[in-house]
């Protein structure tokens, strides 16, 4: 397992050190299994965004007047099942699970998890995440009965409008394919190669190799560990790698309930480093177990600007065009405060 890392140092005179020379360390990150390079710089954090305004809580919670996802409209305003799933809308505890409004997969469901309009990072309780989860797993089965061909299962979330988000009301989005998308084709790619090199699976030497380092290790229970990633492609990126499925089909009751906590305590940590939005996505190989010699089933989740009305997008001619992204948030420095988090106990 080789983490490749390498410092360029950038110089100048700097204007806030009275035009004395400074210089700034960039770190180039390989990805280990994709080969994919980010570029860490520290530095970038405490720069200057002249968009930033007020938080816009309060505009945020008059968005819940006509909102389709709210209780009150719900019925009404969201699509329903075809009838080869058995019920029009599935339900779980508070989540609630319907068909896209527009979709972009052949399936793709979405679950609202709360009756609540507008929850913070710091408001997803184990319970509430539980009982989506459960339902996004179920839901996946039936898709599976309905489509075989569908192998391919994704589950992500992204959470308030700076994250790309268009609703504000808590929501996953269920996607089911045929085939892979690129990057999970690249990540399985990767493991197929490692596996042949090695005749082991990435994702656990991974895991060993990384628990014995320790400097991203961010906590670990029976059935899935997190971890800052390495290379990260975002800011604030952690990854939960399970250590036995390799795709959603093969996630047991005990791991679910161990990702929900997970989640829950993850979250919070966020929220204590003034995190306000994030994605989740998840890298699912394909359903049978046809991956379990090169694969394993993770999650991943990278923090987005913050929520103001005019703030700075993170993504750039860097991120969207040239696939090298620039990140400000050191991988050590989120383990290490995270892992706090995570010894802290309970969700
Ligand atoms: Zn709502």
């Amino acid at each position: 397992m080789f983490f490749r890392k390498e410092v360029r140092i950038a110089r100048f005179l700097s204007p806030l050190e009275g035009f004395t020379p400074v210089a700034q360390r960039v770190e180039f990150r390989r990805d280990p299994l994709t080969g994919r390079w980010s570029r860490i710089n520290l530095e970038r954090a405490k720069r200057v965004r002249q968009a930033m305004g007020e938080s816009p809580l309060e505009l945020l919670k008059a968005s819940a007047s006509g909102c389709f996802f709210c209780p009150e409209n719900l019925e009404r305003s969201t699509p329903k099942l075809p009838p080869e799933f058995g019920e029009e809308r599935m339900r779980r505890g508070e989540a609630v699970l319907f068909p896209n409004l527009f979709p972009f997969a052949e399936f793709h469901a979405v679950v609202v998890l709360s009756r609540e309009h507008l929850l913070t990072v710091r408001e997803f309780p184990p319970r509430m995440l539980e009982d989506a989860l459960r339902l996004s797993l179920e839901y996946f089965g039936r898709v599976r009965e309905v489509e075989p061909g569908s192998e391919y299962l994704m589950l992500n979330w992204n959470h308030l409008p700076s994250a790309a988000a268009s609703i504000v009301h808590p929501h996953f989005q269920l996607l089911a394919d045929r085939t892979p998308t690129f990057w999970l084709g690249r990540v399985m790619e990767g493991g197929r190669r490692y596996r042949r090199r090695t005749g082991r699976n990435f994702w656990l030497d991974l895991l060993r190799e990384e628990r014995r380092r320790g400097e991203r290790w961010i906590g670990e229970g029976e059935g899935i560990c997190w971890l800052a990633a390495f290379a990260p492609q975002g800011q604030n990126e952690v990854w939960a790698v399970f250590r036995e499925s390799s795709c959603f089909g093969e996630v047991g009751e005990e791991e679910v309930r161990e990702l929900a906590e997970g989640l829950s305590l993850l979250l919070k940590g966020y929220a204590d480093l003034g995190v306000e939005t994030f994605n989740l996505t998840s890298f699912s190989g394909p359903e049978g177990g046809g991956s379990r010699g090169y694969h394993r089933l993770t999650l991943r989740l990278i923090s987005r600007p913050p929520l103001r009305p005019l703030y700075t997008s993170d993504s750039g001619f860097m991120e969207r065009f040239q696939y090298e992204p620039v990140v400000e948030t050191v991988p050590e420095e989120l383990a290490a405060r995270l892992r706090k988090v995570f010894e802290g106990g309970e969700g």
